[in-house]
């Protein structure tokens, strides 16, 4: 699989089919009617992308699967970041066994509501570093998606690999019917062009482009209160008006984030009431949303 194909890719027509494919084997056959039936248990995908490394996704869908969850929600959070899983930093949770039922991987619980696996869970040395080719990434991906005993959830939370790659793409392809993306960046000129390629990336391939947030976004003094723009702001929400997506919101650069994620707690958790953890919950209100919309719309 290529970049190149993603031209006039139809996801949703093609990966939501029950009929076997002309080139596909039994096997391949019966490993997509399998991932098909775990994913159509599951309300809404969300995949949260960014243009490149850094810019905080990981730390974006920490807070957004918290914070989903502790709306009562039943939240399940995939990280297939195969060359930077942060997901079990982010949640302290480095070296946790994987378990399996015989048929399936057990994602590990967090409280009632929270469901986390991560392809670091696999990795084993977590200063291995990640040396594989196209299919085999794509392999690893479609097996997580396909074999985690995830149940009957609200949303999937999916950090994926940063760029526009065959790896997102794979994501992309193999969920099928998600929702859409978040698109995390941060600030500058060289991050906002890669966030661009990324909302094209996401139009090719019929992904709804859910919007645009801007990750470490000036910062304020802790001693004097006064904002200093390090990475400059606004960019993001320039962008995205330019590009017609929405805008979701702007998340300051905050030493405490740096804090949470290092001790393995959500931030919004961690420092509920700080004016950060306000701007997360502004910047994701909108996903809270979408279930709302959805169960308007299912009581018609
Ligand atoms: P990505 O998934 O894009 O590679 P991460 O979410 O892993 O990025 O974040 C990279 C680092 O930046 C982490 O140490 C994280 O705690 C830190 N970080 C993320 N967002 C912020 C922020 N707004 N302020 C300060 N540090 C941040």
């Amino acid at each position: 699989m290529s970049s190149s194909q993603s031209n006039n890719l139809s996801v949703k027509e093609k990966e939501l089919s029950t009929e076997r494919r002309p080139k596909e084997t039994e096997e391949q056959y019966q490993e997509r009617l399998q991932l098909m039936k775990r994913i159509s248990r599951i309300k809404h995908k969300i995949l949260v992308l960014s243009g490149k490394g850094g810019v905080g996704k990981s730390t974006v869908a920490v807070n957004l699967a918290w914070s989903l969850s502790e709306e009562n929600k039943q939240v399940g959070l995939l990280d297939v970041d195969i060359h930077g899983p942060s997901i079990p930093t982010l949640l302290n949770l480095e070296g946790h066994p994987v378990s399996s039922d015989g048929k399936s991987i057990l994602p590990v619980e967090i409280g009632n509501n929270l469901k986390v696996m991560s392809i670091g869970f696999l990795l084993g040395n977590r200063d291995d570093a990640v040396i594989w080719r196209g299919p085999m990434k794509y392999k690893a991906i479609s097996q997580f998606l396909r074999d985690v005993e995830w149940g009957d959830i609200d949303f999937l939370i999916v950090d994926s690999p940063p760029g526009t790659g065959d790896e997102p793409m794979s994501v992309v392809q193999l969920i099928g019917n998600a929702d859409g993306a978040i698109i995390v960046t941060t600030p500058q000129h060289v991050a906002i062009s890669d966030v661009r390629r990324c909302i094209t990336f996401c139009r090719q391939l019929r992904l709804p482009v859910l919007g645009v947030i801007e990750n470490m976004s000036g910062f304020i003094c802790p001693h004097c209160g006064e904002r200093v723009d390090i990475f400059k702001t606004g960019g993001g929400e320039i962008m995205a008006e330019e590009m017609n997506v929405s805008f979701l919101g702007r998340i300051p650069i905050d030493p405490d984030i740096v804090i949470a994620g290092d001790n393995g707690t959500p931030h919004i958790k961690a420092f509920a009431e700080s004016d950060t953890a306000k701007s997360f919950r502004k910047a994701i209100e909108c996903i809270i949303k979408i279930e709302k919309y959805n169960g308007i719309d299912k009581n018609k």
